[in-house]
């Protein structure tokens, strides 16, 4: 489970952070996982769970998930759209290829190129 050790590693961000800003106590934090970020959010939040015991400040800390939808830009006419996924369910399973079956809205073009989405990002930490 990979999403162990990408837990584990943002919670070392967190830490510096609260350090750096002499925080005693971290609230909530929002990590942004990109569609093809090839983490499944359930497990992160698992990790997290299990790790934020080991660490007083964290102890109170509440994880938010944010799971964009696909961008991808279209090379026919230009045009950038987010897909909708079919569910929650298969991000788990979602690579490049969620792409190859679908056709822009605009122009009916097949040929899509994915926008971003493989990112894990520490957007916000509230603590006091
Ligand atoms: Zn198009």
């Amino acid at each position: 489970m990979h999403e162990m050790s990408l837990a584990h590693s943002m919670m070392q961000q967190v830490l510096a952070l609260a350090r750096e800003h002499k925080a005693s106590q971290v609230n909530s934090i929002t990590v942004l996982l990109g569609p093809f970020s090839g983490v499944v959010a359930e497990s992160f939040a698992f990790a997290f769970e299990i790790l934020k015991k080991n660490e007083t400040c964290l102890h109170n800390a509440v994880l938010h998930l944010e799971c964009p939808d696909p961008r991808y830009r279209c090379l026919g006419c230009g045009a950038e759209t987010s897909l909708p996924l079919p569910g929650q369910g298969a991000r788990a399973h979602l690579d490049f290829d969620f792409f190859t079956e679908k056709q822009c809205p605009a122009c009916a073009s097949t040929r899509l190129s994915p926008l971003g989405g493989r990112e894990l990002i520490l957007q916000q930490i509230r603590m006091e």
